[in-house]
């Protein structure tokens, strides 16, 4: 990348360091928006049953943040909190869309978990860690394969292992 021709000017007083620019979300409806000091603090798969019931899918993928590093920047009054006294989990969530915004356990006072997808760039970490992988799901898209499915433009589909036997055979 080239620099603009402003930053290289000897008129203008040099730039400090540019510290990264904050990494920043949204809920669905985007009331509810906020970001992150990156890099964050780790990343990772929850495979968990909560997680995976929290957000009604196969499993959650959480950016960790230090608490002091987050900040809503937009609707903190549309949040609303449920509170697991079993767990002692918070999940806090849009309640006008429903998206879920953050998650934070009493074990991990100084941490905020939040969900990877509601981010729109970087986060300066990768996901490369899972918790709970003995709870991944039979249905779970593990990177299989994927033909078109005829008659449906936009749609693939990982094509049955019978179905491939079965049309084996048919070819005999
Ligand atoms: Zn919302």
């Amino acid at each position: 990348m080239f620099r603009d021709d402003d930053e290289l000017s000897p008129t203008k007083k040099p730039k400090p360091v540019a510290l990264a620019k904050p990494a920043s979300g949204q809920c669905l409806c985007g009331k509810v928006r906020f970001e992150i000091d990156v890099p964050a603090r780790w990343a990772w798969h929850d495979h968990t049953q909560a997680s995976r019931r929290a957000h009604g899918a196969v499993y959650a993928t959480y950016v960790g943040s230090w608490k002091k590093r987050f900040r809503i920047t937009q609707g903190e009054s549309e949040l609303s909190r449920y509170e697991d006294p079993k767990s002692k989990t918070a999940r806090s969530f849009c309640a006008n869309c429903g998206t879920p915004i953050c998650y934070e356990r009493a074990r991990s006072p100084h941490m905020v978990n939040i969900p990877r997808a509601l981010f729109s760039g970087r986060t300066g970490r990768q996901p490369l860690y899972h918790i709970a992988i003995e709870e991944l799901q039979e249905w779970a898209y593990t990177g299989e394969p994927l033909v078109p499915l005829k008659g449906y433009p936009g749609v693939v589909w990982q094509r049955s292992k019978k179905k491939k036997r079965s049309e084996r055979e048919g070819m005999f």
